[in-house]
């Protein structure tokens, strides 16, 4: 895929509670902005890479890429799981990641035991590929660690304007 390594990011979204996080794996959901911006060769399936929320630390993650059956299969989503377990959750915050590899196509279960594990394998498959050398260096991309942080980079009486700006789209 030429498109890889691929950088983007994103205000986290709320999904349609699919029950990602009941199933111990939540996925953070990017806007139709940054879903629709993907270059082409980038199809559905499962992707690995390095992520950051805001500009914390830069941890592991697996992405799916798939055809979302609420607007009818017609609009693709973008569901990162970083592997990290985070205190809170982090909607409204900017997610930074980069795409590093590709693991598999999309597939359906027959069991939500068999979704799961095949969940849990992508994050083994990601954990291994991630310590090969050249994938590793791309944890340190500027990039992740980069997002603008209008609250803090404001004073406050600027801070709700800019907020709205980038919550706007
Ligand atoms: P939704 O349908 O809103 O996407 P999920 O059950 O998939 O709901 O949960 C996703 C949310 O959980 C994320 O938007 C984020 O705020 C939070 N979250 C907490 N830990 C993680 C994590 N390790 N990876 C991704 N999202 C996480
Ligand atoms: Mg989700």
């Amino acid at each position: 895929m030429k498109s890889l390594p691929y950088f983007c990011r994103g205000e986290v979204i709320r999904g349609f509670g699919r029950g990602s996080k009941e199933l111990g794996i939540p996925t953070a959901n990017f806007p139709d902005l940054v879903v629709d911006t993907l270059p082409a060769d980038i199809g559905t399936g499962i992707y690995y890479g390095w992520a950051c929320v805001d500009n914390g630390d830069v941890y592991k993650m697996v992405m799916s890429i798939g055809w979302n059956p609420y607007y009818k299969n017609t609009k693709k989503s973008m569901e990162t799981h970083v592997i990290h377990t985070f205190k809170e959750d982090f909607y409204g915050e900017i997610l930074s990641v980069v795409m590093v590899g590709y693991i598999r196509p999309e597939r359906s279960y027959n069991s939500l035991e068999a979704l799961i594990a095949a969940i849990n394998n992508d994050i083994e498959e990601a954990k291994a590929q991630l310590e090969v050398p050249e994938h590793l260096k791309l944890r340190d991309d500027n990039f992740l660690t980069s997002a603008p942080s209008p609250s803090s980079a404001l004073p406050p009486t600027s801070a709700s304007t800019s907020q709205t700006i980038m919550n706007g789209h």
